[in-house]
């Protein structure tokens, strides 16, 4: 069986509208929790929570155990390279950030189309190993959003790769845009281990349409509506599933389901099936709260935030009553200071390329829009 990795890409926050105001406090009750627990393994990335990501991982992992009681996995941030000269430096940064002499997993951060300025005009594969060769990093790897033949490519190119990060659950399984299934496939013909993102896709998974809980909770009235999400990605070949619990109820919660996790049945299975068409006829956006659209966005927009509230409305408000909770949470969103509207979208494009569920951000904003911004729920023009 694999073993239960500690995401942390969704940190408890002090102030929900601040993606740097991690609550230190929780975050080392969940690593202490974690820890406890008997798992080892934090995953990072320099670009999560605005940057803050790596370091909450110094301050409440590597400042309060000893270095050979964990492991760490964090991410060459992609996004931002345009060439060569810029990646010591930022490996720099990244060891400096995390508190650490190595990084015992290090990655090339979704290598897919989004990123292709990175990887077409710089040798980050090389660079990588290089700093494995110096010791910086044990073992050298990429994650990914891209589909199985693009990582298929990747793989036959790159056989010095010694695993993959891929976003896996069961609602993806069979997804055709993100090929969860066969991208697995890929990895298993190329001997790579694999860890698994997302196995509750962005959470998304523990709040699935009252339809689709009724038929996992006929079939057994005492599992979770989550345990199912981790019981499929929990009995995989894999090597770590990464939980992103955003809090400690969340994570005991989580390593609870994990060790639970016995694996399901051909009859399950089938209803995971069904479970998966339903929640597909009702999901709108296919949003994973990644966030990395976020920072990108001119009008400051929270993309993720507010696409959020938006699958929510559409689930719980199906008659599209005049007044909604998420109505009214959307309303509170519009006065926060400094923040954009769904109508203030300017169609630049800038967020599409960052999206790697390759959502149309700006055309769904316009349905958002459409949907929220009404007198109904106390907006005028
Ligand atoms: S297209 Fe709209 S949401 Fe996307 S970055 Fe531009 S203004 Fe922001
Ligand atoms: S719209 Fe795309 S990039 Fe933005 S948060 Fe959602 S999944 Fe991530």
């Amino acid at each position: 069986m694999n073993k239960l990795g500690m995401g942390m890409m969704r940190l408890p926050l002090l102030d929900e509208n601040d993606f740097t105001s991690i609550d230190y406090e929780q975050v080392n009750q969940m690593v202490d929790a974690y820890m406890d627990a008997g798992f080892n393994h934090f995953d990072t990335a320099y670009i999560y929570h605005e940057g803050m990501g790596e370091k909450a991982f110094k301050k409440c992992v590597v400042e309060r155990y000893p270095r050979d009681s964990f492991k760490i996995a964090t991410k060459l941030p992609l996004f931002v390279i345009t060439e060569e000269s810029q990646l010591e430096p930022l490996f720099a940064e990244q060891l400096e950030n995390c508190g650490v002499e190595y990084f015992d997993y290090f990655m090339l951060h979704n290598v897919s189309g989004y990123t292709e300025t990175a990887w077409k005009n710089v040798d980050l594969y090389s660079f990588i190993q290089n700093k494995k060769e110096e010791g910086f990093i044990k073992h050298i790897g990429i994650s990914t959003h891209g589909n199985a033949e693009f990582l298929e490519e990747i793989l036959f190119m790159h056989p010095e790769l010694e695993f993959v990060l891929l976003q896996i659950n069961y609602l993806d399984w069979e997804d055709e845009g993100i090929d969860s299934r066969k991208c697995f496939e890929v990895a298993k013909k190329y001997n790579k281990p694999v860890m698994i993102m997302e196995p509750y896709k962005g959470g998304f998974l523990a709040d699935v349409p009252e339809e689709a809980e009724k038929i996992m909770k006929e079939y057994n009235p005492d599992r979770s509506v989550v345990s199912w999400a981790m019981r499929f990605v929990a009995n995989l070949d894999a090597c770590v599933v990464l939980t992103g619990a955003s809090n400690l109820e969340q994570l005991e919660n989580n390593i609870q389901e994990f060790k639970n996790a016995d694996p399901l049945n051909d009859e399950e299975l089938k209803i995971l099936e069904d479970v998966s068409e339903i929640i597909n006829s009702n999901i709108t956006v296919d949003c994973t709260k990644c966030r990395y659209c976020v920072d990108t966005c001119p009008e400051e927009i929270d993309i993720a935030k507010i696409f959020d509230l938006y699958n929510k409305e559409k689930i719980l408000n199906k008659d599209g009553n005049p007044w909604s909770q998420l109505g009214n949470a959307y309303l509170n969103y519009s006065r926060l200071p400094d923040v954009g509207l769904a109508s203030d979208c300017s169609e630049c494009e800038s967020c599409i390329e960052e999206c790697p569920q390759q959502i149309n951000i700006p055309e769904v904003l316009k349905d958002v829009a459409k949907t929220f911004e009404t007198e109904g729920y106390g907006f005028t023009n």
